[in-house]
């Protein structure tokens, strides 16, 4: 469907002007004429605009059939793809294709807005980060992930969210769930005292109680502890479990916008999801994305 960088840009306008095309100068609508690299100019004042400014796609010098193709793969994939892996598939650089799916977890954050509501279980787990020389094992550190997943009724899980917090103080904990989870949902947490204050903030708690025998957590707390062992799976899978700390989030985001549509018939309309969100998506610099980016910001 996109053989080329305009038809590329064509598909992106439309995305950007659902409504049709308004001139930004003039403010007059039209049918703009493409140029290549998506510029369109206006065909009554000639102002010229672009459709990729001020998107994940603005000053990059990658073409956008590349960036199309790169959607595509993560999208299509079951479990998306690391970046060796798109170098490899698509025969781009590794700092290409590294660059293009870091901005496309930024673009992913933003579909996660509506918080999750009902039944939600909230726990926190651990994963491995990489160690100095790239391996896990000796000398490395944990850190620490809080999740919370809907359960349905009478089974089944609903929407995840995930955040990458300093430690599992209240202080961490409460305002995670409180961004995530609505108010006058009912919480099921463990009894650990971080989460004494949900009540506070107009949470039903329930506390699942850990028999002395020891229930598996699967039994107490099945949706995070599924959710949790389906991200280590696709860490150690998909990316070897090389994941550094500056990066976790941005890797827990694109996590979430797949678990959250895994339901979804159509592939399609997951790249369409995205190339939707990308457009709407100010660009993050080399800086947010090389230390990490500030997702508070979003
Ligand atoms: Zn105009």
């Amino acid at each position: 469907m996109f053989p080329d960088d305009r038809t590329c840009a064509c598909y992106l306008s439309l995305l950007r002007w659902p409504d049709g095309f308004v001139c930004p100068s003039c403010k007059i609508a039209s049918t703009p004429w493409n140029e290549s690299r998506g510029r369109l100019t206006c065909p009554t004042c000639r102002h010229e605009a672009s459709v990729t400014a001020g998107t994940i796609f603005d000053k990059t010098r990658t073409s956008l059939t590349t960036w199309f193709e790169g959607a595509w793969h993560v999208t299509t994939a079951k479990n998306g793809m690391s970046a060796k892996t798109l170098e490899r598939t698509m025969g781009i650089s590794y700092k290409v294709a590294w660059m293009m799916l870091h901005r496309f977890r930024v673009a992913m954050v933003n579909t996660e807005r509506k918080q999750l509501s009902g039944n939600v279980e909230v726990d926190e787990t651990y994963v491995y980060d990489e160690g100095p020389d790239g391996k896990r094992g000796r000398g490395t550190t944990k850190s620490i992930v809080a999740i919370a997943v809907e359960m349905m009724a009478p089974k089944g899980f609903g929407r995840v969210r995930m955040r990458y917090v300093p430690d599992a103080s209240g202080k961490s904990l409460l305002p995670f769930v409180r961004d995530v989870v609505a108010p006058g949902s009912v919480v099921r947490t463990d009894g650990w005292k971080a989460y004494n204050r949900l009540p506070d903030y107009g949470y039903t708690r329930e506390i699942v109680v850990l028999s002395s025998s020891g229930d598996p957590a699967h039994v107490s707390m099945p949706g995070v502890h599924r959710v949790s062992s389906l991200l280590k799976r696709w860490f150690l899978g998909t990316h070897q479990g090389s994941i550094s700390p500056n990066h976790l989030q941005s890797y827990l985001e694109e996590y979430t916008f797949r678990f959250n549509r895994r339901t979804s018939k159509s592939r399609g309309l997951l790249f369409r999801r995205l190339l939707e969100q990308a457009v709407v998506t100010n660009p993050a610099t080399m800086a947010d994305i090389i230390h990490g980016y500030d997702w508070k910001s979003v």
